[in-house]
């Protein structure tokens, strides 16, 4: 069988290329090579495994990512393709029989890591195997500056030198221009067909407030605006996903918990009952989602802020596959931040990704907060720079109100400064608002100018103020401690009066705090 519809319907059951896979396929089966760039989710795969099968020979996929490679071998054996892969998690022998029949041709697809396929043995047995294509997957890895940088995947060039009529595709979600013309020049695909999909789903209306009450406004909005739907709501904990999905049946919807704690039974079942019913809402964990594709998600709810731009876009990304109008909603709070920081620090990650980590959370942030179009903001953040400001957002549809928040984010800042910067935020607000207690009488803080200079603002309004200081770095949290506060090297200028700040006019300002936290 060569025809590629064919083998997109018979062995992946799918009724239709999504673009551009048809034209990738038809580039590599005539022989040429192909650069793709697709957003996670958009379908890479098919565009070398189809012509993989289609094409006399084997075709030789690197991949970096030895479960990915294993979960896709173990997908197209199930569905009845001969592919194999060759890796560390191999004995010699179980390498040495893959690598006996790869040359004798047996196999539509083998999966290589880089440094294997780099390795004279392996080399020589690929000059004696008649190739359908090479696939470098991840080609993003071959850029020096960007955060997965692999040494072996510059030496990939040589693929191009040693089979030069072999054709070579490089596929990546993630590449900004520079890195795009590093792939380019480094695996020499000057000659390469490109393939660049836009990030953007201009089908999803994205929405972000700050968290008032928040299950009472996700309930709104659901009622209001997807009644009938189906929908996730992302969590950052277990058991925020359990008491939310009990909330909301409780209201009357079908709400289903989905996290890494259930029962692997319960979670298939409560996945397949959102697959196959309507109007199922998945309460997740963000374990909910890889593999998942319904189309007709019509919103993806966040009740936390997730830890990256990348995490949104993924995560927002499975509202709306069929094209029709989705939403993107968020509430997120000043707590979650606090969280995410903790998770980053206490990871065992080095620290060298631990500061890419907090850069990506901070750009979370930054995209929460700005004032102008989000999508504009978050197509930025993938080098995809749009002119017009989309008119499918909140803050295209009802422009935030700004106003110059210079004065009070210089009392904020005092106030850190002036207690030592060992207090967290509602020890700052408490001295602003005049609240004494005893642990603010110990520290001798009731004597402080600043005490009770701040009632001009409430304790909601308050804490909106430290967020956005948080939010735009002028402040740190001490996530090692209780969630003090700190001054950072950037607010200096502002201190000085040399620089004012405009902020966000909170939607819902003022409104009557309920005790206790929403969450
Ligand atoms: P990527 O590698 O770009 O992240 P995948 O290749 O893993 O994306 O595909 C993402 C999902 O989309 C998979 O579940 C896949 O089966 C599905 N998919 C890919 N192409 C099609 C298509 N033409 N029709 C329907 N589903 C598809
Ligand atoms: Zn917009």
């Amino acid at each position: 069988m060569d025809d590629p519809a064919d083998i997109l319907r018979t062995i992946f059951g799918y009724e239709q290329f999504r673009p551009p896979q048809d034209e990738v396929i038809d580039t590599l089966i005539s022989g040429r090579d192909a650069l793709v760039l697709m957003p996670t989710g958009g379908g890479k795969s098919l565009c070398y495994q189809i012509p993989a099968i289609a094409r006399p020979g084997v075709g030789i996929i690197v991949s970096p990512l030895i479960a990915l490679m294993q979960d896709q071998v173990a997908a197209l054996t199930q569905a009845g393709v001969r592919a194999a892969y060759v890796n560390s998690s191999l004995s010699a022998e179980e390498a040495a029989r893959v690598e006996g029949q790869m040359q004798r041709g047996e196999l539509d697809l083998v999966y290589v890591a880089p440094e294997r396929l780099l390795t004279e043995r392996f080399l020589s047995k690929l000059d004696q195997t008649p190739l359908a294509l090479f696939a470098i997957d991840e080609a993003h890895c071959v850029s020096q500056w960007g955060h997965d940088f692999r040494p072996e995947y510059i030496q990939l060039s040589l693929l191009a030198e040693r089979y030069p009529n072999i054709p070579r595709i490089a596929l990546t979600a993630t590449a900004d221009e520079l890195t795009r013309e590093e792939i380019v020049t480094r695996l020499q695909l000057q000659q390469a067909r490109r393939f660049i999909s836009s990030f953007d789903r201009p089908n999803i209306r994205y929405r972000i407030n700050q968290r008032g009450n928040a299950r009472e406004e996700l309930l709104r909005f659901i009622q209001e605006q997807h009644s009938n739907a189906s929908g996730i709501v992302y969590c950052l904990s277990r058991k925020k996903v359990e008491a939310t999905a009990e909330w909301l049946s409780k209201q009357g919807l079908t709400a289903l918990p989905y996290h890494a704690g259930l029962s692997s039974e319960l979670r298939q079942h409560h996945q397949h009952r959102f697959q196959n019913e309507e109007a199922v809402i998945i309460v997740a964990t963000i374990a909910f989602g890889m593999g998942i594709d319904k189309p007709d998600v019509r919103f993806v709810a966040h009740l936390n802020l997730p830890k990256s731009i990348e995490a949104y876009y993924q995560e927002t990304g499975r509202a709306g596959r069929d094209g029709l109008p989705a939403d993107a909603w968020m509430a997120y709070g000043l707590e979650d931040v606090i969280t995410l920081r903790q998770m980053v620090e206490q990871s065992e990650a080095n620290e060298a990704r631990k500061r890419i980590e907090r850069h990506k959370l901070e750009a979370m942030l930054g995209l929460c907060e700005t004032t102008a179009c989000r999508r504009q903001a978050l197509l930025r953040y993938f080098d995809e720079p749009r002119d017009e400001p989309c008119g499918n957002c909140d803050t295209c549809l009802t422009p935030p109100q700004t106003h110059d928040a210079t004065e009070t984010a210089r009392k904020a800042l005092s106030c850190v400064y002036r207690t030592g910067q060992r207090f967290g935020v509602t020890y700052q607000v408490d001295i602003l608002l005049g609240k004494s207690d005893p642990r603010i009488e110990r520290n001798g803080h009731d004597q402080l100018q600043l005490f009770g200079a701040g009632k001009e603002l409430n304790a909601t309004e308050w804490r909106g103020i430290f967020r956005q200081l948080i939010a735009l770095g002028y402040l740190q949290v001490d996530v090692g401690g209780h969630g003090s506060l700190r001054l950072a090297e950037s607010c200096r200028p502002l201190l000085r009066g040399e620089q004012s700040l405009h902020l966000r006019v909170e939607q819902k300002p003022a409104r009557k705090r309920r005790a206790g936290r929403a969450d």
